[in-house]
């Protein structure tokens, strides 16, 4: 039976590790303890591509991947390995090819009390693990963060390397979608302040960005709308700050200024602040105003976009906003304003946000604008949500009809001949 394995994390950099052997093993090694700053001696006859791209001199100002300073080196010896060559070395790996030489390596290693990194294994005394690693808000701070803010996991699985890696991806996996809670804990740990403005898709947690749910993994203070993946709220840590600035139509509680105000002064009380919003923080979503109250106080800000309603709510009823041979275009709009100047003919979609209460006046106002009074209409409500519905009529008959069927906001309505590509516009038999 084996002992347990002992696992550790090792400060190599500026410290002499030995490498025996040229292959890509050998390659795969040195770049890695090149990255962790260590000088790597490389000895063997001959060196593979790239092992040679590592020991050509390394530009100036390269630095490692925490940007914490200088890089680590490596210098080639091209002969074979001789008794003797591990004098001074913190660690050793060998990848010689030959079992025999990898023994004898390990041999003067273990006389040294060096530990030893061996390809073949039955000798060694240390083992890679699979590495995954996060450098946790890494843009907004990149040049200055500290490495404290790096999480690094290894994994071993015996002597089954593949096995390692495979564990390890999944864990890479979950890391990347921010599944896994990277926010620091330990005050002081995780940088200065910064704001993300998330978009948060049409509310199916499914559908917001990995960006997104990461950055939000990360957030210290959540700032969220009525609208957007709200489920994922409950995944966050009990001692997150949740603000809900949520607006119903009619019936503002937080004003755009008092929101602006909120995310900067979290931010400059240092924390990490992620206003989740619904949909892409730039369609309609006033995410260009909390830009600007950030950036005028010097606080990094990140935009990640999102799924939008426009394109995602028609989506989910299986209508789609251009299709071949129906609609070659689309326009957006709040359904307050300029509803008149989009192109008349069917085969442009309009999309309307936000216009659920005006749906009379919007029909109205595309008609005397030139639209058929045929012209198909949707108002699809709570797109991904439990109220999901699809009403379907033509621009003369959907004001009474919506409000026969009691449409209610959320809604995205829309206009033109792709509607007719929709079960509901199928199944209400409307030609
Ligand atoms: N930034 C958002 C839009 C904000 S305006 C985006 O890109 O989606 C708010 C309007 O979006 C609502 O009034 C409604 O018209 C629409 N909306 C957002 N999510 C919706 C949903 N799940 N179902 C239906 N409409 C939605």
């Amino acid at each position: 039976m084996n002992p347990e394995l002992y696992p550790l994390g090792l400060r190599i950099a500026g410290r002499l590790v030995v490498v025996l052997g040229g292959g890509p093993v050998a390659a795969r090694r040195t770049r890695s303890l090149v990255l962790a700053g260590a000088h790597v001696r490389v000895v063997a006859p001959e060196i593979c591509e790239d092992l040679a791209a590592l020991v050509a001199p390394l530009p100036d100002g390269a630095a490692r991947p925490d940007g914490s300073g200088a890089a680590g080196t490596v210098a080639w010896e091209a002969r074979s390995y001789r008794s003797g060559d591990l004098e001074g070395a913190w660690l050793v790996h060998t990848a010689t090819g030959s079992p025999e030489v990898d023994a004898d390596v390990a041999a003067e290693a273990e006389a040294l009390r060096v530990f030893c990194v061996s390809a073949g294994d039955a000798s060694g005394t240390a083992w890679v693990p699979a590495v995954a690693r996060v450098t946790v808000a890494d843009d907004t701070t990149s040049a200055t963060s500290a490495p404290s803010t790096e999480v690094v996991v290894a994994v071993n699985a015996g002597r089954d390397p593949r096995r390692a890696q495979r564990v390890r991806d999944a864990i890479d996996a979950l890391l990347a979608t921010g599944e896994l809670p990277l926010r620091p804990v330990r005050p002081g740990a995780g940088g200065s302040g910064s704001v993300a403005l998330v978009g948060g898709g049409p509310g199916d947690p499914g559908l917001v960005t990995a960006r997104g749910r990461r950055l939000l993994a990360q957030a210290e203070v959540v700032v969220t709308d009525r609208l957007g993946p709200r489920a994922l709220l409950d995944e966050l840590a009990d001692d997150v700050v949740v603000i809900d600035v949520g607006k119903t139509p009619g019936f503002h509680p937080v004003p755009q200024e008092e929101i602006n105000a909120l995310l900067v002064e979290h931010a400059l009380a240092g924390r990490r602040v992620v206003r989740l919003k619904g949909g892409d923080p730039y369609v309609f979503g006033r995410g260009g105003e909390e830009l600007i109250a950030c950036e005028e106080h010097g606080i990094p800000v990140e935009v990640v976009p999102g799924v939008t309603s426009a394109v995602s709510v028609p989506a989910a009823v299986g209508i789609p906003v251009t299709h071949r041979g129906w609609s070659r275009g689309f326009t957006v709009l709040t359904g307050h304003e300029d509803i008149g100047k989009v192109p008349a003919a069917s085969d442009h979609t309009v999309v309307l946000l936000m216009g659920v209460s005006r749906l009379r006046d919007s029909a109205a106002a595309l008609m005397a604008s030139g639209r058929s009074p045929e012209t198909p209409v949707a108002v699809v409500e709570d797109g991904y949500g439990p109220r999901q519905r699809s009403t379907v009529g033509t621009l003369a008959t959907i004001a009474d009809v919506a409000s026969a069927a009691g449409v209610r906001a959320p809604a995205v309505t829309v206009i033109g001949d792709v509607v007719r590509v929709s079960p509901a516009w199928r199944a209400a038999g409307l030609g």
